[in-house]
C-alpha cells in the first residue's frame, strides 16, 4: 500500500500562537483536532508527506508542483519571522508524477514556478507536523499547488500521485490544505452568503462519509459562490483513494472567525471496485 492516509486541514495563520497572540484560542477546538491529525500522520511514519495547497502559484490550466530540492519559509507576512521552516523535496517522486503526468497529457508539473517561499498554505499544516515529528524532519515533502482545471483533473491529479507512490513503493501520505467557505458569518472579515452554511455542512457530510463522487459532482459554480478554499485540494486527496474503500472521521468543524475549518482523517481499507469514480 503506497497511500498510507490522508488529512484533511485548514491553514488559518490565527493558529499559530505567535501571530494569533491569543486571537488562537477561538480555535481551540480546531487545534486540538489538527494536533490529532498531525500525530496520525507521524504514526505512519511515511518516507514523504505531499502537501497540497491552494496559495502556491496558481495557473488557469496547470497544476503546478514544487521543483528543486527544497524550500524554506516563514510567517513574516503575519508578523512572526520566528516561525520558519525549510523542507527537501522528494525528487525522485515529483519526477514521477510529471513523467506520468505528461504521458497521460495532464497538465500538471514543475514548470513555472514563481515563488519558491513556502505559502501559508503549506506551512501552517507543517507548524502542526513538526510538533508532532520533531526535528530533523523524518521524511521528504512534495508541494503539490492547485489550478483552475475541472475537479475531475485535480481527482485525476490525486490518481497519478497514487500510482507514481505505488511504482517506486513508496510510504506516503497527503495533507490536503484547504479553508472552507468563507462567507459563514456576517461579522466575518468576508461577510456572510447563504452558500456558505450551506456548503460547510455539504464537505462535513460527504467528507465524513467519504462519498468522493459527490464531491466530483458538486456544481463549480456553487462552490465558487460559497467562497471556498481547498474543493480542488480535497479533490486530489480523493483521487489517491480511486478505487479504495476509506475509511473517513471528521475531527472538528468551526466556523467562528466567518471562515470554516473542518479536519479529518482518511485511511484506506482496501481495494473496492465500486470506488473507481472516473471512466
Ligand atoms: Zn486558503
Amino acid at each position: 500500500m503506497a497511500i498510507l492516509g490522508a488529512v484533511m486541514v485548514p491553514h488559518p495563520p490565527l493558529i499559530v500562537p505567535a501571530v494569533g497572540r491569543g486571537g488562537e484560542r477561538q480555535i481551540e477546538q480546531t487545534t486540538q483536532a489538527y494536533e490529532k491529525a498531525a500525530d496520525k500522520v507521524a504514526s505512519w511514519q511515511p518516507e514523504t508527506v505531499i502537501i497540497i495547497t491552494p496559495h502556491s502559484i496558481m495557473y488557469q490550466d496547470y497544476i503546478h508542483i514544487s521543483p528543486g530540492t527544497g524550500a524554506k519559509g516563514d510567517f513574516s507576512r503575519f508578523g512572526a519571522p520566528e516561525i520558519r521552516y525549510e523542507v527537501t523535496y522528494d525528487q525522485v517522486l515529483v519526477e514521477e508524477i510529471e513523467r506520468l503526468a505528461i504521458s497521460k497529457g495532464l497538465d500538471a508539473g514543475t514548470v513555472g514556478e514563481r515563488q519558491p517561499a513556502l505559502d501559508h498554505g503549506f506551512l501552517v499544516p507543517l507548524y502542526f507536523l513538526a510538533a508532532a515529528m520533531g526535528s530533523p524532519w523524518p521524511c521528504k515533502f512534495v508541494r503539490v499547488g492547485l489550478s483552475g482545471l475541472s475537479f475531475e483533473t485535480h481527482y485525476r491529479l490525486g490518481m497519478l500521485i497514487k500510482e507514481a507512490a505505488e511504482k517506486l513503493s513508496y510510504k506516503a501520505c497527503l495533507v490536503a490544505s484547504g479553508d472552507l467557505s468563507h462567507y459563514v458569518q456576517a461579522d466575518g472579515p468576508y461577510g456572510f452568503r447563504p452558500e456558505g452554511p450551506e456548503y460547510d455542512a455539504k464537505i462535513m457530510d460527504i467528507m465524513g462519509r467519504a462519498a468522493f463522487n459527490e464531491l466530483l459532482a458538486m456544481p463549480e459554480n456553487f462552490c465558487e459562490k460559497a467562497g471556498e478554499c481547498g474543493q480542488r485540494s480535497f479533490l486530489i486527496m480523493a483521487g489517491a483513494f480511486d478505487g479504495q474503500k476509506v475509511k473517513a472521521e471528521m475531527l472538528s468543524y468551526q466556523g467562528v472567525t466567518g471562515v470554516g475549518y473542518g479536519v479529518g482523517l482518511f485511511t484506506p481499507v482496501g481495494p473496492d471496485n465500486n470506488r473507481h469514480f472516473i471512466d
